[in-house]
């Protein structure tokens, strides 16, 4: 075997990427980037029934998508292929003809099974230790209509890639007496095995299905989440950095720190706002020109171009301003909607939020002749001009603030008010005055 580090991610395509099988794919990713060694993608597609090129794709982009480029597999081939186990029946019925030929295969009814050595193996698993166990009876390596067990190929596989570390999913933890039973009947160096926990779903006790919210990597695409937050999000689900930082920027940065001391034992719980809480902070700390790129791939999107045709100083202007506000791409739109309409909505709730108290139409009277005549907003000296003229009328300045917010934008939220009336300009705060005032009359 070779002294380089070769991991593999081996799924079975099925139609959707779960986030358990990701974040496995991620571990093997970011410990091949760790060692400097391959990460080897192999397809186990040997129930044809599952396995269409559909199945297919959505792993690959799924892949490419969360940044985990493979050294071998699929489009970027090998010295190690076929990388699809549907194209290695050749190599399986070779390994057969060995284990006949040392007498650990027979037939029976029509399947071929496997002679088990009855001697108890030790599997020293990186995360869970040593785990010691007898597997008591034969089993199956190929079913009666000729195709091999998952077992028998995953093991020849294994062997074959020359594969050194085997991470997977703790789901497998059983399974691994199977398979060093064959790696010995093969007389094949022992990978080493490095299980890791399940990912529970954010209540109770089950381990995370497809059904639910948040389960499968398709919906993170769907909804525009940064890539990048949602890697870094998965690679804490059972890696411990040792670390005060929880927020990496680059999947290189993980992969730096990750090995195998930091992966717990116990079980992670998915956090469906934890993952929330990861992409905003990753959106805040982009820099400005990447978060206008996705801003402006986010509302052609939506089909929202429109929006595009004005000035770019302005929309970058913009996007700044709502660059800390953000907690996910697909809430931007309707979020900066306002900035590019002039026949924005007025909210309901913010409506009530706004004439809770006061009189906020008062308000926009008084503020109307202040814009008015302002040459140009300056958010720098906005906020005293506006306490200036309520100390003159006798009120709070807190009094102006979200009645202003509300004509100009028809919400009671969003980025700072200051900024947002000079990005708009004199003309349009007073044009906005004026409709908030006649509408909300
Ligand atoms: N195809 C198996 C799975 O998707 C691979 C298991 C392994 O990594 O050995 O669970």
């Amino acid at each position: 075997m070779s002294d380089k580090v070769r991991v593999r991610f081996a799924p079975s395509p099925t139609g959707f990427f779960h986030i358990g099988s990701a974040r496995t794919a991620l571990f093997n990713w970011l410990y091949a980037r760790h060692t400097g060694g391959d990460f080897v993608l192999r397809i186990e597609d040997t129930d044809k029934e599952r396995n269409t090129k559909e199945a297919l794709d959505v792993l690959l982009e799924g892949m490419r998508w969360l940044g985990l480029d493979w050294d071998e597999g699929p489009e970027v081939g090998g010295k190690y292929g076929p990388y699809f186990q549907s194209k290695r029946g050749d190599i399986y019925l070779k390994f057969l003809e060995i284990l006949r030929a040392k007498g650990r295969a027979y037939d029976k009814d029509g399947a071929v099974f496997f002679k088990v050595s009855g001697q108890k193996q030790v599997l020293h698993d990186l995360v869970y230790g040593d785990v010691e166990r007898m597997e008591e009876k034969d089993f199956p390596i190929f079913r009666s209509d000729g195709s091999p067990v998952f077992h028998f190929v995953n093991v020849v596989d294994d062997i074959c890639m020359e594969i050194t570390n085997v991470i997977r999913g703790q789901d497998h933890l059983t399974n691994t007496n199977k398979h060093i039973e064959l790696f010995k009947a093969f007389e094949a160096p022992l990978p080493k095995f490095a299980h890791i926990p399940l990912i529970l779903k954010s209540v109770g006790q089950g381990k995370m299905s497809k059904r639910d919210r948040g389960a499968l990597i398709e919906e993170y695409r769907e909804r525009r989440f940064l890539p990048e937050a949602v890697v870094n999000y998965l690679s804490l689900l059972g890696w411990n950095p040792k670390h005060d930082r929880e927020i990496f920027s680059s999947p290189r940065d993980i992969a730096e720190l990750f090995d195998f001391g930091g992966i717990v034992k116990s079980n992670a719980r998915f956090d469906e706002r934890k993952m929330a809480h990861f992409n905003t902070e990753h959106i805040r700390a982009l820099p400005a020109d990447r978060f206008s790129k996705i801003c402006r791939e986010t509302l052609d999107a939506f089909g929202l171009a429109s929006y595009l045709n004005y000035p770019a100083e302005y929309s970058d202007k913009v996007f700044a301003l709502c660059q800390p506000k953000v907690s996910a791409m697909d809430s931007f739109p309707s979020m900066v909607e306002y900035f590019f309409n002039d026949n924005y909505a007025f909210d309901e709730g913010g409506r009530e939020r706004t004439f809770k108290k006061g009189d906020p139409l008062a308000r926009m009277s008084e503020m109307l002749p202040f814009f008015e005549s302002l040459e140009k907003v300056d958010a720098s000296l906005l906020h005293d001009q506006l306490a200036a003229l309520a100390e003159g009328n006798g009120i709070r300045p807190n009094d102006y603030f979200p009645a202003l917010r509300y004509a100009l934008s028809g919400q009671s939220g969003g980025p700072d008010l200051m900024s947002m009336a000079e990005a708009l300009g004199k003309d349009k705060c007073v044009e906005r005055l004026k409709r908030a005032l006649s509408e909300l009359k």
